[in-house]
């Protein structure tokens, strides 16, 4: 099957692949601790950077991303975001057309 890496961070659970729903931008993500890998960087911990900063950072807000959204709002299973599409990289919005919550 795929090749599986655990976490080097906690050792808890593998790193999964995951894409950002907005561009679709390809990482590796562990679930346990919430620690991204970019794909051009080693799986270790002195590269792991923490998905809350890198998605503050993407969205230009400062603290925790996760205040009025959540996980499926940004991100998503590299799985689920190839399932049906080809595995067309970064086209995968049309099996979820504009599914932003704005609601202000
Ligand atoms: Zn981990």
């Amino acid at each position: 099957m795929s090749t599986q890496l655990v976490c080097p961070r906690c050792e808890q659970d593998y790193v999964q692949p995951y894409r950002f729903k907005a561009d679709g931008a390809p990482f590796l993500l562990c679930t346990e601790c919430d620690s991204l890998w970019w794909p051009s960087e080693a799986v270790k911990v002195a590269q792991a950077q923490f998905l809350d900063d890198v998605v503050a950072a993407r969205l230009g807000i400062e603290g925790n991303p996760w205040s009025d959204r959540v996980w499926a709002d940004v991100i998503q299973p590299e799985q689920e975001a190839s399932a049906g599409e080809g595995a067309v990289p970064g086209r995968n919005d049309r099996a979820h057309p504009f599914a932003r919550t704005e609601t202000d």
